[in-house]
């Protein structure tokens, strides 16, 4: 009989998250990351990059819907989207449902996550078929510099702050980010999580704030198989707070049939626990 076999991602050096594998159905060595795709018990497959879960089949619908509706009901018309990193197409999936843009390109650094993802998790990585999306294998930190004004919304769907998407967590970045985004534009990053990693989360706001000033802030979603299950995405705009433009009117014609995001999600996800508010407050 084969011996049981469990994965644990640690969160510390004394916690983390456990659960059993019914397969292991691919690993792959690319040159910059270890990629694993499982198949298990409770939660579908799961794409681990370096250990870490990237996403679940049976949660990653949050994480997708959250990084990538809420900026794009937040702004008033959007046209051009970039997504960085979001190698499985999750959020590629979610931004091409908006069938009114006109352009939608993706950067990201590792074609082994594509290839894996289109193969082995095609509930995600079917979207790198959709002939609107212009996906770039190349460094997002190299594709932001020297341009200006191109994209309404930014999409910052990177692994966690070390290896290559350690520089998407830095000012210099945000600052690209801010010339490539046009006037009313919205940046949204995803930004860890407020309890195990706050220094993380506020790397990602403060060096936003260095360029978007006050226009920034943290939104969460209830993410189970994320580390503590409360998920932060840091999110800066030019126009007006994201939380007050919600655009219900495109909502309601696009009939989207989600299954986390709503309107009332749009503006409950601003709202902040206390212990969030103050971590915001004193590294302000
Ligand atoms: N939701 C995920 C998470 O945090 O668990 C992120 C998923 S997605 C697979 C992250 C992607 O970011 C990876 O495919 C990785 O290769 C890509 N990435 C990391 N650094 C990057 C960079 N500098 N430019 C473009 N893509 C990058």
């Amino acid at each position: 009989m084969n011996p049981e076999l469990w994965h644990t991602e640690k969160y510390t050096q004394n916690c983390g998250f456990t659960f059993k594998v019914k397969e292991v159905l691919h690993t792959e060595y690319s040159k910059l990351q270890r990629l694993d795709i499982l198949e298990t018990y409770d939660f579908g497959r799961v794409m681990l990059l370096d250990g870490l879960i990237m996403f679940t089949e049976r949660d990653e619908f949050v994480y997708h819907e959250m990084i990538t509706h809420l900026p794009l009901f937040a702004h008033s018309s959007p046209k051009s989207v970039l997504i960085i990193g979001g190698g499985d197409g999750g959020s590629a999936r979610e931004v091409l449902k908006h069938s009114y843009l006109e352009k939608i390109v993706q950067v990201e650094i590792d074609e082994v996550v594509v290839k894996n993802s289109k193969k082995y998790t095609p509930f995600v990585g079917s979207s790198f078929d959709d002939p609107r999306l212009n996906l770039i294998i190349g460094d997002g930190i190299e594709f932001v510099k020297n341009k200006e004004n191109e994209f309404d919304v930014v999409i910052i769907d990177s692994t966690d702050p070390f290896g290559p998407a350690e520089g998407l967590f830095n000012k210099e970045f945000y600052a690209n980010v801010y010339k490539i985004l046009k006037d009313d534009g919205i940046v949204v990053a995803q930004a860890e999580n407020a309890y195990y990693d706050p220094k993380w989360m506020m790397r990602s706001v403060n060096n936003m704030r260095k360029s978007f000033g006050k226009n920034v802030t943290i939104y969460q979603a209830a993410i189970p198989t994320y580390p503590s299950g409360m998920w932060a995405f840091s999110i800066g705009w030019k126009g007006k707070h994201p939380k007050e433009s919600f655009d219900q009117k495109r909502f309601e014609k696009m009939d989207l049939n989600l299954k986390y995001y709503n309107p009332e999600i749009h503006k409950a996800a601003f709202v902040l626990p206390n212990f969030v508010e103050e971590i915001l407050k004193q590294n302000s």
